[in-house]
């Protein structure tokens, strides 16, 4: 058992850093304070691969493991969270598209997608589906046969990451049975008629990626949209969100390495009571409990990380785990920052706040933390064995 990072995995750390250092810190506190969509920043990310890491490189991305990209997302993430984050859901869009879409789409998008040049929202949360994914209403209609054939859309999704400024939807809607058996999935291009978005709503962190509702109203989608096979749709988001929660998990790593980081110079050169704050036995304690829990939290990820790319049986299962103690602990992480700052860290001069804030969705989207409890129990409980390490 080899815990190193080689060589490859060194040099991509070391370009998502630079890139990091150079175009995401600098100005994820005025991209948070504005909601600035920095879209220009993701197409220069998009030049690197950072815009589709695991799509395959004959559909234009770095064809990386899930394992690496974890890496890369850490790192972006130290930068500014709500970016990285969006980054991650478009990856994930991105390969959903390259691993299941049909030829005249593969061609006419992936490339565009994997280069940043078009970006992509993931679509299944609707208002009254939300934890219950597998109970969407949106319809998707077939009206005509063969090839030419088109589904007729309509319905509304809810809290859709990008939306209003993303080019495609990849989006889950029934076309058969209630259930998940029922359910399909679509690219649906954000320009056709019918489409429409609400408000960006005002939220409390990931301000520099708005999120929106999504109308569909009578939507006429060619059959080529349809990705993957008529009812293969749940299957597909839920195979998107394996890998989705590994990078959800790996922006909080990097949130709360940035908080620990930036906690470390902090507490050597506050003073209180005529010695530095990092002198207390409390403020050691602390320090340690976050690097500890941090470890513990990032070895998860990559364990997690690596299973997926065994195509483990018990990926999924393992993903769950990784980014319910991941995101539970880092946010533990940021919020214990936050307090070594005192008074300091409630305040927006400094980043704390911002990271609480940002870190704080990862316990809910993707599959609420609880969810994540629902996925590792059913599995705890079924009879096939579940091995544990
Ligand atoms: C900022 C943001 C961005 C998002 N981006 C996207 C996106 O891009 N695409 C997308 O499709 N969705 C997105 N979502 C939606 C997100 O995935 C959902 O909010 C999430 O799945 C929870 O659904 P819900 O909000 O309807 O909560 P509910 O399902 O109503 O849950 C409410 C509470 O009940 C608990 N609960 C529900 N069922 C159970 C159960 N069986 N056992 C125990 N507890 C349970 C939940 O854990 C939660 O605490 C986003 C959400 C936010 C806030």
């Amino acid at each position: 058992m080899d815990f190193a990072l080689n060589e490859e995995q060194i040099a991509y750390r070391e370009s998502a850093r630079q890139f990091m250092e150079k175009a995401l810190r600098p100005f994820a506190a005025d991209w948070d304070a504005n909601s600035t969509f920095p879209v220009e920043t993701l197409r220069q990310a998009g030049e690197l691969g950072f815009c589709g890491l695991y799509t395959p490189e004959s559909m234009g991305g770095l064809g990386l493991s899930r394992l690496d990209a974890s890496l890369i997302f850490e790192v972006l993430a130290q930068g500014c969270t709500s970016t990285t984050a969006f980054l991650t859901i478009h990856n994930m869009a991105t390969w959903m598209v390259a691993s299941w879409g049909q030829d005249a789409i593969r061609d006419e998008w992936c490339e565009s997608l994997a280069s940043g040049e078009k970006l992509a929202s993931y679509c299944l949360t609707e208002p009254n589906a939300g934890s219950d994914a597998a109970s969407i209403k949106t319809s998707a209609r077939r009206d005509g046969d063969g090839d030419d054939a088109d589904y007729i859309l309509n319905g509304s999704k809810a809290f859709i990451s990008g939306a209003g400024s993303t080019d495609a939807l990849v989006l889950m809607a029934r076309t058969g049975v209630d259930g998940p058996k029922g359910i399909s999935c679509f690219l649906v291009p954000a320009d056709f008629p019918g489409v429409s978005f609400g408000r960006n709503e005002a939220k409390m962190g990931w301000k520099s990626q708005p999120t929106r509702q999504v109308n569909l109203e009578d939507v006429r989608l060619p059959v080529r949209y349809r990705i993957g096979a008529e009812g293969e749709g749940f299957a597909i988001a839920m195979r998107g969100l394996d890998g989705g929660r590994i990078n959800i998990a790996s922006c909080s790593l990097g949130t709360a390495q940035a908080a620990l980081d930036h906690t470390l110079g902090y507490v050597q050169e506050r003073k209180q009571f005529g010695k530095e704050i990092a002198s207390f036995q409390n403020t050691q304690f602390k320090l340690a409990d976050m690097a500890t829990e941090l470890v513990a939290a990032r070895q998860m990820v990559r364990l997690a990380a690596w299973k997926l790319d065994q195509d483990d049986a018990d990926k999924s299962a393992f993903c769950a785990m990784a980014k319910r103690i991941a995101t539970d602990l880092c946010f533990t992480v940021c919020n214990d920052a936050l307090q070594l700052h005192g008074g300091y860290g409630y305040i927006s001069e400094y980043p704390l706040e911002r990271y609480v804030r940002d870190a704080r969705v990862h316990q809910i989207l993707e599959g609420t933390n609880e969810i994540m409890r629902v996925i590792i129990a059913r599995r705890l409980l079924s009879d096939a064995p579940f091995v544990l390490e």
